[in-house]
């Protein structure tokens, strides 16, 4: 078994975080290359809504922004000593675009949280991690808080 490229998929919620250290060791073990990526829920891609393209463009630019520095900044230390993270925002449906980009950039291990935060997203299509674990093209890591 080869793992060469490693997908750690973050919400920002505690049970992501939770998940980032099985993904930063197993990176380590096997000298694999990480990315690390959260993706911006597209609300325009829901049941046919009708969103204003101009505001809506500007909001997911800050949104984009802000994600991007998120990522940066809080898994800093984590990544100590870890060579060529890159950090990924994109935008869709979650489990959607994890699935799109593990299978574009042949990544080996997909790692996440059990739980993520519960929003409409979740409503709406159901769990992230269920979905990613049913269609991924690699094996999947789900890590669960123990609280739950
Ligand atoms: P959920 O199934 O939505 O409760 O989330 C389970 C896990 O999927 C989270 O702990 C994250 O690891 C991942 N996840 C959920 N939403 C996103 C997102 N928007 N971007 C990246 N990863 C996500």
């Amino acid at each position: 078994m080869e793992i060469k490229k490693i997908l750690f998929a973050t919400d920002f919620s505690e049970g992501s975080s939770h998940a980032l250290p099985y993904a930063v060791d197993m990176a380590r073990r096997y000298g694999a290359k990480l990315y690390i990526i959260h993706v911006i829920f597209d609300v325009a891609k829901t049941v046919g809504w009708y969103v204003p393209h101009v505001s809506i463009d500007e909001i997911y630019q800050d949104m984009e922004k802000s994600a991007k520095a998120e990522l940066e900044k809080i898994f800093l230390d984590e990544m100590r000593g870890l060579q060529g993270v890159e950090h990924i925002v994109l935008k869709g449906i979650p489990n959607e675009e994890i699935t799109k980009f593990t299978g574009e950039n042949e990544i080996d291990l997909i790692v996440l949280g059990t739980h993520g935060r519960r929003g409409i997203d979740r409503v709406l299509f159901g769990s992230t991690a269920e979905q990613v674990v049913r269609n991924a093209p690699c094996p999947v890591l789900s890590v669960r808080l123990p609280k739950h």
